[in-house]
């Protein structure tokens, strides 16, 4: 069945008018869907239209299964089901100015990044853009989300029409009509996807996962710099900067004994001068079935001054929800059967 938060207002007007619905009907639905509400709750609807639409769409794509709560912040850790029984996880961040809802683009991920748990089992499936959407709407209902960045499972560009078509709808009017400067979206570097979602006029805020300053040591961490290099990503990152007017962001997750040594930070800093960019560092956070292991406070601490020293900007990510496994990189997919569930 159809996930109802999959359709933009003007296909719901294409399924209402063929329903024999008046144009009006349209507006009134997305507006309750993205609100979060069912077909059996939409009032202004006629009945006969409700049970109508209940048969044809399924109204209940995403669900919030569990909740994780942290001890350490107030992060919350979701376990959201789809209409499958695939399992996707997304992660509550409360900041001073608002909640950041970190959302999954695909069940699992085929990068296969070497420190990433999200990757372990593979890909199972794309989420569509309901699906992507369907998290941020069950996670409204329990505290409006302000900021949201595609960092869960999956690699966005990987499943690129269904994350444009998300970003989209996320921005439409009556719906959760977020600005699309309040949303990061964080690739491994897909060269050809970056160039075309530079074209695209979204004004997110592009990530993109560095962690490493020359080829052959991202080599050692991440399959995709087989095919790419960052020569390329950073050509397609200063096409995205002169579309768009604003500045990149680079991950950079440090690995104890493979991307952290002071020489590094330089031949980094080396390839970013003059670039309209941040960079921010993340301990690299411990995966059990992953062998790397994160660099100490104090060695991220003296990277980072060793970029700001030549003129790079850059933070420490505050890192939140480690307790949870809901931290960078921890997030895995998962399944259950539907006499399971109960
Ligand atoms: N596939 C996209 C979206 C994932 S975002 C991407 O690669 O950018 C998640 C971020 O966490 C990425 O920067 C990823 O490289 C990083 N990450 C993965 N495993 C990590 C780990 N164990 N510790 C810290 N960061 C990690």
């Amino acid at each position: 069945m159809t996930n109802a938060l999959d359709l933009s207002p003007a296909e719901w007007g294409e399924a209402l008018r063929a329903m024999g619905q008046p144009a009006f009907r349209a507006g009134q639905v997305f507006s309750w869907l993205h609100k979060g509400a069912k077909f059996s709750e939409m009032g202004n609807l006629p009945k006969t239209l409700r049970e109508a639409l209940a048969v044809e769409y399924d109204d209940s794509g995403v669900t919030i299964f569990e909740r994780f709560p942290s001890k350490l912040d107030g992060t919350v850790k979701y376990l959201y089901r789809l209409a499958d029984g695939n399992l996707i996880e997304g992660v509550r961040m409360r900041y001073h100015y608002g909640d950041t809802l970190c959302v999954s683009t695909q069940v699992g991920c085929r990068m296969g990044c070497r420190f990433c748990a999200s990757t372990l089992e593979g890909l199972a499936r794309n989420l569509t853009a309901g699906e992507i959407l369907g998290q941020i709407v069950a996670a409204n209902a329990e505290g409006k989300i302000t900021n949201v960045v595609l960092m869960g499972s999956g690699e966005p560009l990987d499943n690129y029409d269904n994350v444009v078509k998300f970003l989209r709808l996320l921005r439409e009017k009556g719906g959760v009509e977020m600005s699309l400067r309040s949303v990061s979206l964080s690739t491994c570097g897909l060269v050809p996807r970056m160039h075309r979602f530079a074209e695209e006029g979204l004004p997110v805020t592009l990530s993109v996962s560095l962690h490493a300053p020359n080829d052959d040591i991202r080599r050692t961490m991440m399959p995709v710099a087989e095919t790419y290099r960052i020569e390329d990503v950073l050509r397609e990152c200063r096409y995205y900067i002169e579309k768009t007017g604003r500045r990149v962001i680079f991950e950079y997750a440090l690995a104890e004994g493979v991307n952290c040594a002071p020489e590094n930070a330089k031949e980094l800093a080396s390839r970013l001068r003059g670039m309209q960019c941040h960079v921010n560092l993340i301990p690299l956070n411990p995966v059990k079935e992953r062998e790397l292991t994160g660099a100490t406070r104090r060695q991220a601490e003296q990277f980072q001054h060793e970029l700001e020293a030549l003129h790079i900007s850059a933070t420490i990510r505050r890192e939140m929800g480690r307790d949870i496994s809901g931290a960078c990189g921890q997030l895995r997919r998962g399944y259950i059967r539907e006499h399971e569930a109960t």
